[in-house]
């Protein structure tokens, strides 16, 4: 309560913005997963890694866009290449310089990915693949898992969304080989396709075992379902996404965020043999019709983050950089006798408060939501942005510099709140 009223009493412009706003749109907000109570920070401006809001509060976000924003706010190649498309016109309504160029990268960096095509959000692009496997199968029946997003349209997260697409969707619990197994084959002659992120990003950030991953690939052959892989988040995590981390294989793969260098972006690709359904050329194509779908503005811009900027290179270092920060808030943990866990992989990762590490968002879920909020709140008051579900995603805009400095704002709040969290914890 007095973290909230603290964050408050800091934020007049922000209040009255939020009151206005509520005229307007529904709770004042148009993107759910930004809302947090008094009332939600509220930006003006991002530079590098530094967020000013609009009360004149400058810190350092840890969370990049959830994982969108790994370029920081103001990259000089990224916004060089959106002015290099813009010079050259807008809405040209033809094809264009840019997105073969785009393709080639992405087709060269994701081993699965044969053929590409290119949506506005990851919720389209996996819309795209579920519609791809349930024509290419002639099924209907979806599989996913507890705690999954797969976007706005596609959440298996706290039992299901009521707007879920129209498939038929049937849940599994996640990491959980047996149970996985028995549904894949309980489902088998209707089964089109078996989804999942190979680490939940939204669920905890989460990794899935190799064992799970082998599983979910063994099972998707037996039964003839396709196999997607949701890389929207987890595409960061190595140079070929964590299908070349991990040497699984899906049969088709989604992609978003980042790699359309912060534009609008989407992608879903996989093996030609079922990508040639889209072939314009094919008397009984599918269209993938899109006003953006080749907007230049991103096409550009994803070509200068995937070949000037995320090179495979900058994705290790990168990836090494979370890792060390993440056993360093581990060790912080330890050192202060804190029930706190932070899971994850690379440059992404989560706080738990717990004794025990998750293996699902099940067990996250368990685990003590009001402490994330008041870690979310205290960091903001330290000059630190996470998600408020304790979702950090770093940007390449995070130096060594941040990094210590959030080691050392950690320490101090883990000093501070030691006995508060070991009773909210028990
Ligand atoms: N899939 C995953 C794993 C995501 O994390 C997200 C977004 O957070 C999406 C799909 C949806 O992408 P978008 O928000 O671009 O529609």
């Amino acid at each position: 309560v007095e973290a909230r009223e603290q964050y408050a009493a800091a934020r007049p412009a922000s209040a009255a913005q939020h009151a206005a706003a509520l005229a307007v749109m529904p709770g004042g907000n148009t993107r759910s997963v930004l809302f947090h109570g008094p009332f939600p920070f509220t930006a003006e401006k991002g530079e590098g890694c530094l967020l000013t809001d609009i009360d004149g509060h400058r810190v350092v976000s840890m969370i990049g866009e959830f994982t969108a924003g790994l370029f920081g706010h103001s990259h000089p190649a990224i916004r060089a290449a959106v002015l290099r498309a813009l010079d050259g016109g807008v809405n040209l309504t033809a094809h264009n310089r840019f997105e073969g160029r785009f393709a080639e990268l992405v087709c060269a960096r994701f081993p699965s990915v044969e053929r590409v095509r290119f949506t506005n959000s990851g919720t389209e692009a996996n819309l795209l693949a579920l519609a791809t496997a349930t024509i290419a199968t002639g099924r209907k029946t979806i599989m996913g898992f507890d705690g999954g997003y797969h976007g706005g349209l596609m959440t298996f997260a706290g039992g299901g969304n009521p707007i879920n697409v129209p498939h038929k969707t049937v849940v599994a619990p996640y990491n959980d080989v047996e149970a996985a197994l028995a549904m894949a084959r309980a489902h088998a002659p209707d089964l089109a396709a078996i989804i999942l992120e190979p680490m939940l990003g939204g669920g905890g950030c989460i990794p899935a075992t190799p064992a799970f991953l082998k599983a979910l690939r063994d099972v998707a052959t037996e039964t003839g379902a396709v196999l997607i892989f949701d890389e929207v988040m987890t595409s960061r995590l190595a140079p070929g996404g964590l299908q070349e981390a991990t040497g699984v294989m899906p049969d088709m793969t989604t992609l978003g965020k980042y790699i359309g260098g912060g534009m609008s972006f989407g992608a879903f690709g996989g093996r030609e043999s079922l990508m040639a359904i889209f072939d314009p050329r094919r008397p009984d194509a599918i269209p993938h019709a899109g006003t953006f779908n080749n907007n230049t503005l991103t096409m550009s811009a994803g070509i200068a983050a995937l070949s000037e900027i995320y090179t495979p290179d900058v994705a290790v270092t990168h990836n090494a950089n979370g890792d060390a920060l993440r056993d360093a808030l581990n060790a912080l943990a330890r050192k202060h006798g804190v029930p706190m866990l932070v899971t994850g992989r690379g440059s992404m990762m989560a706080f738990h408060f717990g004794h025990a590490v998750p293996r699902s968002a099940a067990e996250a879920n368990a685990m003590n939501q009001p402490l994330k909020e008041l870690l979310f709140l205290d960091l903001l008051d330290r000059g630190f942005y996470i998600a408020r579900r304790g979702m950090i995603a770093l940007s390449l805009a995070v130096g060594a510099e941040e990094r210590q400095g959030f080691l050392a704002a950690m320490d101090d709040l883990l000093e501070i709140r030691a006995d508060l969290i070991r009773a909210a914890v028990g």
